[in-house]
């Protein structure tokens, strides 16, 4: 059983963002460490993403620089209508958040882990309560602890938890412009019936662009995903059909929005779910990935702090606290964005032109203003 003054051992499943994070917290408090990583090389998709000032906080006190690799945006504080017109500006300095390409995140965290804990091209098939991880090539690992960080569709969930990921109804393509192809551009959020449109500037004068819409069924195939969204967006305003075709046609993203019903426990004996596995949820307040650190970070501390099943219990406990209204959240902001009624659609644009600035800023605070507990130096 893993102690503070024994040598423990952890098994991280998957190298995203949050189980890279995880597995560098946990070298950081003198565990050994193993991340299997299904993939063959270890990267993330080309899109961009926003990290709020509580994961920031978080990768701060794992003593992670990401100010260097992204500059502060507005996020959805800056809000327009698909003809141009503004319903709202905000400041960059009222709201604390970072733009980031999450390539760059993970090149970040990457390096801070030593090459021989990291495995590529090992595909978890199954996971035991008791520890034990077996990979598709038949390797075994047994560790103290399995961390799986393996994200929506997570094996480990699937065979010890039950919880399949729900289809929202809703899809997305994503993009970011080769650097300086569409320069300058200011960040924005634009709003039409049941359809959102993200511009969002990188480092090195890249741009992140999305597109969300609402769709009847999941899985959806179409040839050319960059000349759908042209041709959804060629009547919005500067400069999303910009942005749209000066990407590469192969490097236009697309996938369905899913999310997960809350689960009971992120915890089964020596496994614990982290990230996208436990708790994914639509994009809609752009925490995802925060709070894969954010785990990440509560996790080493309880590791830190107590003998293994109390540590697991008080991180189970601290985290779905925390989830559980932001996940509600998250689905109502989604409901409100996907409704096509012109009321509503309306009432939601009347809302962002009326409301100040002060209103949004407290309402996503509720989210960033997290502290992360002390870690030991
Ligand atoms: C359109 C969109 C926009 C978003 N924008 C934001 C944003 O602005 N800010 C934000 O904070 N969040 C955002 N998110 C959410 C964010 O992307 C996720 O929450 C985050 O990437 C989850 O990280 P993770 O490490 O938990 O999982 P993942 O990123 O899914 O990583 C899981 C890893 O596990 C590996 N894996 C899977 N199965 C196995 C297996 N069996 N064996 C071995 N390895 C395996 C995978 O290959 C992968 O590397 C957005 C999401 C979407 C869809």
């Amino acid at each position: 059983m893993g102690t503070r003054e024994e040598a423990s051992t952890a098994v991280v499943i998957g190298a995203g963002i949050g189980g890279l994070t995880a597995a560098m917290g946990l070298q950081r408090i003198g565990w050994s460490m193993t991340v299997l990583e299904r993939a063959p090389i270890i990267a993330e998709v080309g899109a961009g993403l926003t990290v709020w000032p509580n994961a920031e906080r978080a990768l701060d006190a794992l003593g992670v620089e990401i100010q260097s690799r992204s500059i502060p945006t507005i996020s959805r504080g800056n809000l327009r209508t698909p003809s141009g017109r503004w319903l709202r500006h905000s400041h960059p300095e009222d709201v604390g958040v970072l733009a980031i390409h999450r390539a760059d995140l993970h090149d970040v965290l990457r390096k801070e882990l030593p090459d021989e804990a990291l495995h590529t091209d090992a595909e978890v098939v199954s996971v035991s309560p008791e520890g034990t991880v077996v990979c598709a090539d038949g390797q075994k690992f047994t560790a103290d602890l399995v961390i799986a960080a393996d994200g929506v569709n997570s094996v480990t969930r699937r065979s010890l938890w039950s919880g399949d990921p729900v289809f929202q109804h809703r899809t997305v393509w994503r993009g970011v412009t080769p650097s300086g192809s569409v320069w300058p551009v200011q960040e924005s959020m634009t709003l039409g019936r049941g359809v959102q449109t993200g511009v969002l500037p990188l480092p090195d004068e890249r741009v992140y662009w999305f597109l969300m819409v609402n769709a009847a069924q999941p899985n959806q195939l179409y040839g050319d995903d960059r000349a759908e969204v042209l041709r959804r967006v060629r009547h919005w305003h500067r400069p999303i059909p910009e942005l749209v075709a000066a990407t590469p046609e192969d490097q236009v993203l697309h996938n369905d929005i899913v999310d997960l019903d809350p689960l009971p426990t992120y915890v089964k004996d020596r496994v614990v779910l982290l990230g996208d596995a436990a708790h994914a949820m639509s994009p809609d307040l752009g925490q995802g990935a925060c709070q894969a650190i954010e785990d990440a970070v509560v996790l080493t501390a309880a590791l830190a702090a107590d003998k293994l099943p109390e540590a697991l219990q008080r991180y189970d406990e601290q985290r779905r606290a925390r989830l559980k209204p932001m996940k509600e959240a998250a689905r109502a902001s989604l409901k409100r964005t996907s409704n096509t009624g012109l009321l509503p659609h309306l009432a939601v644009s009347i809302a962002a032109r009326l409301a100040p600035p002060a209103a949004w800023r407290k309402a996503t605070a509720q989210w960033s203003e997290w502290t992360p507990p002390e870690l030991p130096r």
